[in-house]
């Protein structure tokens, strides 16, 4: 086998050339000029090892920052490709062929965690019927006010009125305030479980429908098994 490494003319992303089939990896533009179009070959060598070659005189490569020709490395030395140093991706290079990673673990972990931030909204909601409440047993103390005058029935009124409000107003304060702790800390749990098995990246608040109608991991390119 030979795996041949350069730059795409066209999009100057990195293309990884497995026995003529050729695999472009990476962002566009982000592979420097002085990547040559056809840069290294690699063979795989004793067990673990590769023996890389530069395909051209002028081609330039640091092996643990050491300029080389051709060298036998293994996936811990750090390879660099042309003057500006760009680091060789060992992760898209040993990918076998075809591997796929099935993401429908994921289904549970989106589920549970709208069904949770569906539950805050609903919460919240009834944290401000409960303020609004408060305003309306005001509001009303005060209309008996008019009405009844300023007797011993408005006093008594108004202090339950008032007593009301109080407690009620510190209870949705208690609350709410709890609730950006508990959102905080379910948004973190969630980050930490909604993860591409294969690179570990954060999904993204995104719906699992919606993650699943992609192809493959937008951070490693792993495509998911369907
Ligand atoms: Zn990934």
């Amino acid at each position: 086998m030979e795996i041949i490494i350069g730059r795409d003319q066209q999009t100057r992303k990195l293309c990884i050339n497995k026995e003529g089939k050729p695999f472009l990896y990476g962002k566009e533009g982000s592979v420097p000029m002085n990547v040559s179009r056809q840069h290294l070959a690699m063979h795989p060598n004793i067990k673990g090892k590769w023996l890389i070659k530069n395909l051209n005189e002028k081609n330039v490569t640091y092996v643990n920052g050491i300029n080389i020709e051709s060298k036998i490395v293994s996936e811990a030395d750090r390879i660099e490709l042309g003057e500006s140093r760009f680091p060789l991706p060992w992760a898209a290079i040993l990918e076998p062929e075809g591997e796929t990673v099935d993401i429908s673990p994921l289904k549970k972990i989106w589920d549970d965690y709208d069904e949770k931030r569906l539950q805050h909204q609903i919460a919240e909601r009834k944290f401000n019927t409960t303020r609004s409440i408060t305003g309306i047993i005001t509001m009303l103390a005060i209309s008996c006010s008019i009405i009844l005058g300023h007797g011993p029935i408005y006093i008594c009124l108004y202090a339950i009125a008032i007593g009301t409000s109080v407690i009620l107003t510190y209870q949705a304060y208690r609350k709410s305030s709890e609730v950006p702790n508990q959102q905080r800390d379910m948004n973190k749990i969630f980050q930490q479980r909604y993860v591409c098995p294969k690179c570990g990246h954060f999904m993204g608040f995104q719906d699992y429908e919606i993650l699943r109608q992609g192809d493959a991991c937008p951070f490693c390119r792993i495509k998911y098994k369907k």
